[in-house]
């Protein structure tokens, strides 16, 4: 491989041109580009970036739309833009615009889509929603292509762009890719995914490991109607009481999951230090955390089972002397990385079917599917490490767990199977993704978009 531009010339481009892609985020975080909000928003923020892609060089990029299943997907922005040489290796590069929705009364530093600005310790931190999941990942790209593109004659790799707009509700994209994964327009060398992120401003990170995802409704049915607690409590079943009670067989009394057939996954992964997970999580002093296992073993490879929503259940609004006939829980499964979604919801069928009481009229109904991943070490491995190293100027890099779910990426990687996928980003703890008062670091958005232009540097040159 080549390196056609020198190192320098793409550090000092980065550097020089910070000031204009981080007023780009800002203009971004002020698009309230929430999956809850169908278009308009969404298809103009999908417009707005299909601009600063043409701007940065990518004359093909356009919104498009994906239809499968029966429904369409929110406006997607692709390009596909050839190399400045023939043969030229092909990086698919992904982020998403959607963010997640914000409950405007809980922030503390500014409103969701009102972006500000805090300096501290050296770095600058952007709040609003957004501004690190995963409109970060849209400005690494665009960074990285315009340093690119004005410090060579053209670009050094085919590129595709891959920007779509649910990835927080359900992707489109992602089951017609499962089920299309002879797609040409998804075919790539390496897929970059900018949605993940380092262990801590300034230590690098690629993420290895994904957690699956399984959300499934379980419901409980005792009564045909709902009855007086007096009058009949005592022999009559009250369908809360029964779910809670079915609720309790899930965990072990170290508060392991405790369902047979949902697996765990062993992996390398760096040590999660206890005290800064707690200060992260908001763990009260003195609540014991739960479960077995180191905590890197906890969070990254083994499943975590809660309950995320209830139907017909008791409420504190309308508190009444009644029995309960009907109640739903939604749970919430994460997965092992390596976990068949399939056969995790057949776990989970059995263990309910074991433990309800015979008499109890119950129903598992699966909501979601996501499969996990685990990263493959494919041929570029070496120069993602070596681009992310010289960004950082450091000699090491961590291979990183995450706990939360990209479904997508096992669709990419399905795509794409001998292909390296890249999972990294600007979103390191203190950006607090999905959480209140979210945030980026200016000095992570500016060294990951130049780990970002190495890369592609490093891949100029013909495939073979
Ligand atoms: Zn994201």
């Amino acid at each position: 491989m080549t390196a056609v531009t020198s190192e320098e010339g793409l550090h000092d481009h980065v550097r020089d041109s910070a000031p204009e892609f981080w007023q780009a985020l800002i203009d971004l975080v002020k698009h309230k580009s929430t999956a809850d909000r169908p278009d308009p928003p969404l298809r103009t923020t999908a417009e707005t970036i299909v601009g600063l892609f043409r701007s940065v060089g990518l004359s093909s990029a356009g919104v498009t739309t994906i239809t499968h299943g029966g429904k369409t997907s929110a406006p997607l922005v692709y390009a596909d833009q050839r190399a400045d040489t023939d043969d030229a290796r092909t990086v698919l590069l992904y982020a998403h615009y959607d963010v997640q929705p914000a409950d405007e009364s809980t922030w503390q530093v500014t409103k969701p889509f009102v972006p500000k600005e805090v300096a501290a310790g050296g770095d600058t931190r952007l709040y609003g929603r957004g501004a690190a999941d995963d409109k970060s990942g849209v400005v690494m790209h665009l960074g990285a292509l315009k340093a690119l593109r004005d410090t060579r004659s053209g670009l050094p790799v085919n590129v595709k762009v891959v920007v779509e707009g649910e990835e927080e509700s359900g992707s489109v994209l992602d089951s017609y890719l499962a089920d299309n994964p002879g797609d040409p327009r998804f075919k790539a060398d390496l897929v970059v995914v900018a949605d993940t992120g380092n262990l801590a401003v300034g230590l690098p990170a690629l993420t290895s490991t994904l957690r699956g995802i399984l959300v499934v409704d379980v419901t409980v049915r005792t009564l045909a109607k709902e009855v007086h607690s007096g009058m009949y409590g005592g022999p009559a079943p009250d369908a809360f009481m029964v779910l809670a009670r079915l609720l309790s067989t899930l965990h072990d009394a170290n508060g392991d999951v405790a369902v047979p057939g949902l697996t765990r996954f062993e992996h390398d992964w760096p040590a999660v230090p206890e005290e800064q997970y707690r200060e992260n999580a908001g763990v009260e002093p003195g609540v014991d955390l739960v479960g077995t296992g180191t905590l890197a073993q906890r969070l990254f490879g083994r499943p975590a089972l809660n309950v995320v929503g209830l139907r017909g259940a008791p409420s504190m609004d309308r508190p009444a002397n009644v029995l309960h006939p009907e109640v739903t829980a939604r749970i919430s499964v994460r997965l092992a990385p390596n976990q068949d979604p399939d056969a995790a919801l057949r776990a989970i069928e059995e263990h309910i079917g074991a433990n309800a009481p015979e008499a109890v009229v119950r129903e598992v109904e699966p909501v979601s599917l996501g499969q996990g991943f685990a990263a493959y070490r494919g041929p570029y491995h070496a120069a993602v490490e070596t681009a992310l190293k010289t960004a950082y100027g450091t000699d090491d890099v961590a291979h990183a767990g995450q706990g939360g779910s990209i479904p997508l990426v096992s669709a990419l990687h399905a795509a794409n199977p001998g292909s390296d996928i890249v999972l990294w980003g600007c979103e390191e703890p203190l950006a607090n993704i999905h959480g209140d008062d979210e945030s980026v670091s200016r000095s992570e958005l500016e060294r990951m978009t130049l780990a970002e232009a190495l890369l592609l540097n490093a891949l100029a040159g013909p495939r073979r």
